[in-house]
């Protein structure tokens, strides 16, 4: 019999897996009823918060420290899953199916329902081997709306007064899968914009040639960012030290505009979604977006849908005490790590605007990568062992 076969803590992931927890209009309470009987099963207090609406809980089971002035740890996760294609599964999605390798089909099986339950999991090995209490205070915390970008999560959650009665040191957060032998740890995400150039002109009759006409603007702003986007491929291409994460990515995502086949319109809208790299001081960015408008020939208007502003990069050396206990426990298991900048968004990047240090971490090698993908699945093997790894990393960082 293989070691996952009636395991206690495969079944308690898989319970939480067959909740529904999927875009859009969630439901998030079968979700907080089920993280207090956990709470209850780890002889955990557990408050649940309400920052925004009462659809939006956030749940925060606390294991308090020795030491509970000390600041705190927490464990974040989000309890929200993106949409299925459910023809295009072999297992149904909410069904939490193992297969005969010990596969374990469901959304959220990697994104990232794993992590938080694995969370609790070596909190309740610890416990089971005698370890009653660490230094600092553990908030495991599990927040809705992640993957829409937080809004009703962690974006506000992080502006209210309990939130700041937790009194956080450091956040250990998702990563992604690796492919190969090597974890990834993500110590930084990039700057999401996100720019509607609405572009007004000369319009007039199709079989003129006016000039300043919206389609003349539009080529002008969509070729200048065409031509940043092939320099920033080429870098990367270029360069084998290089991740996504280090260069900018610029896409063109939606393009509005027109009425008729002969008639040249007043207005032409192109938007980009844009993750401006580290490395690019925002200031200058904008100022280069606006000479492009003014070269274009001007009366473009700017609408930003996403505009953040850099969060803090969190120090991977030993001014961080937080990530000297995380190597520590890294090494001491043996385990081969690659610091990247994480390529899309996570509610890190609000912790980390907090100045709270916060690191990106899923504990799954040597699995394909299948978060928002068909036939999301966790192997086993993979979860168990990931309940091993954390099992190392908490006490770590709660001592540390
Ligand atoms: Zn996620």
């Amino acid at each position: 019999m293989a070691n996952w076969e009636n395991n206690e803590e495969i079944e308690i992931f898989r319970e939480y897996l067959r909740i529904p927890s999927v875009h859009p209009n969630i439901d998030y309470e079968p979700c907080v009823e089920f993280l207090k009987k956990q709470a209850k099963s780890l002889d955990l207090p557990v408050s649940v918060y309400y920052p925004v609406n009462d659809k939006n809980p956030v749940v925060v089971l606390t294991w308090k420290g020795t030491q509970p002035n000390l600041q705190s740890i927490i464990l974040n996760s989000h309890m929200d899953v993106v949409p299925v294609f459910e023809e295009h599964w072999t297992h149904p999605p909410f069904a939490a199916d193992i297969d005969k390798d010990g596969k374990i089909f469901a959304r959220g099986a990697q994104d990232m329902k794993c992590v938080g339950v694995q969370y609790l999991a070596a909190i309740r090995s610890l416990k089971r081997d005698g370890v009653q209490q660490l230094k600092r205070t553990i908030h495991v915390v599990f927040v809705p709306d992640e993957e829409v970008g937080g809004y009703l999560g962690m974006a506000k959650f992080i502006d209210t007064d309990e939130f700041k009665a937790l009194n956080v040191g450091f956040s250990l957060d998702e990563g992604i899968a690796s492919p190969n032998e090597v974890f990834n740890v993500y110590y930084a995400e990039r700057t999401i914009w996100q720019i509607e150039f609405k572009c007004h002109g000369q319009s007039g009759h199709g079989s003129m040639l006016f000039r300043g006409t919206p389609g003349e603007k539009i080529h002008y702003i969509v070729d200048k960012f065409m031509n940043f986007r092939k320099k920033e491929a080429e870098k990367l291409e270029n360069n084998p030290e290089l991740t996504l994460g280090d260069v900018t990515t610029v896409n063109m995502t939606i393009l509005k505009g027109g009425a008729q086949g002969n008639v040249v319109p007043p207005e032409l809208n192109v938007t980009f979604d844009i993750r401006i790299a580290n490395d690019i001081k925002l200031n200058d960015f904008e100022k280069m977006i606006n000479q492009w408008c003014e070269e274009a020939g001007g009366n473009i208007e700017l609408n930003y849908s996403h505009k953040f502003p850099q969060a803090p990069i969190t120090p991977t050396d030993s001014s961080n005490i937080y990530w000297t206990a995380f190597k520590s426990a890294v090494e001491e298991l043996n385990l081969k790590i690659k610091c990247v900048v994480f390529p899309g968004g996570t509610d890190s990047r609000y912790i980390r605007m907090e100045n709270i240090p916060a690191l990106g971490f899923s504990p799954m090698n040597n699995v394909p990568i299948l978060l928002h993908d068909n036939d999301e699945y966790i192997p086993a093997d993979t979860y168990l062992t990931g309940i091993q790894i954390y099992k190392k990393i908490i006490p770590n960082l709660a001592n540390a």
